[in-house]
């Protein structure tokens, strides 16, 4: 079997393709990738009315339900030939750690979804999962190792969010085991760029701090506010990295209800992430830290040894470039709001 199979390879430019999640981030930068490559049938679901949705791509079908109810599910599955469940009630740390009731609860969204998928025939069904699914206990210093897929077990996730994402993970592989069908599951670590919620409480390091400088820049303000000391460490990973890793591994045989890290090893503190958005700005702003801000984890990093085995390829824009790309839509977005005009955020 040949690798770095990706849909254009294996299926009809008319097979149905259903996202969930689509009004969101990730899912809405992957139906237009899908859309690019020529697929012709394209079902998008968000619960969020239609105004609301972060992309809007021309010719796909858009659905406008909520996915915690399994009668939705089956209206999103029917006829598909694949289905990508990125629907999730989550957003930055500020979010996962207030609100892990609503992290929970998205069990609903994906219990029903991967039922709903296997009853509808449908061929592949995709996981987005994430790197909270792993021991928590394994990351207490800045500078951890890098976090391999056999590092979930034994679990000790992020509370709410994190065991949310690793039961869904097991739901994955018993259908595959026990049903025969094909699931794949990616774990993603952070990941930003244009159309990534950039305001309001639910935006994750990248985008805050691009705002926050963009803020300073427009008002004057001299200094910025850190969550924590700026020493903790992420891999932040780019949308296009992303949605390529996405295809990569669902048409992957080898990569079969196998959890595999999708992320970059680019290993940075916040106070760096700072430093190279005040680069890209040309601005030197004078650094806050409040320590009593939710903060995640000391360290978190992707070990990508796995998915450079299998795949021969690894998330590669470097966060210079991601960055710069984010920082000036974000600015876009801004002046866009000031303007009365309407933004994602
Ligand atoms: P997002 O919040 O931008 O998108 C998620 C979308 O799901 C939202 O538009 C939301 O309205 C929708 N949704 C929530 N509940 C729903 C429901 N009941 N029915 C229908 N739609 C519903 O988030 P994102 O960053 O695009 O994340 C997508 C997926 O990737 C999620 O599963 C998330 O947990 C996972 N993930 C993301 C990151 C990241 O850095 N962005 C990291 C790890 C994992």
């Amino acid at each position: 079997m040949k690798d770095n199979l990706r849909a254009k390879d294996v299926l009809n430019k008319n097979d149905l393709i259903v996202i969930a999640g689509a009004g969101g981030f990730i899912a809405g930068s992957l139906v237009r990738y899908f859309k690019e490559q020529g697929f012709t049938r394209i079902r998008a679901i968000d619960k969020k009315p239609l105004p609301k949705w972060y992309q809007i791509t021309p010719g796909v079908e858009n659905l406008c339900i909520d996915l915690v109810h399994e009668d939705n599910c089956k209206r999103a599955c029917e006829d598909a030939i694949e289905v990508y469940n990125l629907a999730a009630d989550m957003g930055g740390m500020g979010f996962i750690e207030k609100f892990r009731i609503e992290c929970l609860r998205s069990i609903l969204i994906n219990t029903h979804m991967i039922e709903c998928a296997y009853r509808a025939g449908a061929n592949r069904y995709f996981y987005s999962s994430s790197a909270c699914a792993y021991n928590t206990e394994l990351q207490k210093s800045p500078d951890v190792g890098a976090l391999k897929e056999s590092d979930a077990y034994p679990a000790m996730a992020e509370r709410g969010y994190g065991w949310e994402k690793l039961i869904s993970e097991m739901f994955c592989q018993e259908y595959w085991a026990e049903r025969g069908m094909m699931t794949s599951i990616a774990r993603f670590h952070n990941v930003y760029g244009p159309f990534g919620t950039w305001d309001g409480g639910r935006e994750k390091a990248p985008a805050a701090i691009c705002r926050k400088v963009i803020e300073a820049q427009d008002t004057g303000i001299q200094d910025i506010t850190i969550w924590g000391d700026g020493n903790q460490t992420r891999s932040f990973m780019y949308i296009d990295d992303c949605v390529d890793g996405i295809d990569q591994i669902t048409h992957c045989e080898k990569l079969i209800a196998t959890p595999i890290n999708l992320g970059s090893n680019q290993l940075v503190s916040i106070n760096e992430l700072l430093s190279i958005v005040e680069k890209i700005a040309g601005i030197k702003l004078e650094r806050e830290y409040d320590l009593a801000a939710p903060q995640g984890v000391a360290g978190r990093n992707s070990d990508n040894t796995f998915i450079k085995k299998i795949l021969n390829w690894e998330p590669s824009t470097t966060l210079q470039t991601g960055l710069e790309k984010t920082y000036y839509w974000i600015k876009q977005q801004y002046s866009d709001r000031k303007a009365g005009k309407r933004t994602i955020s």
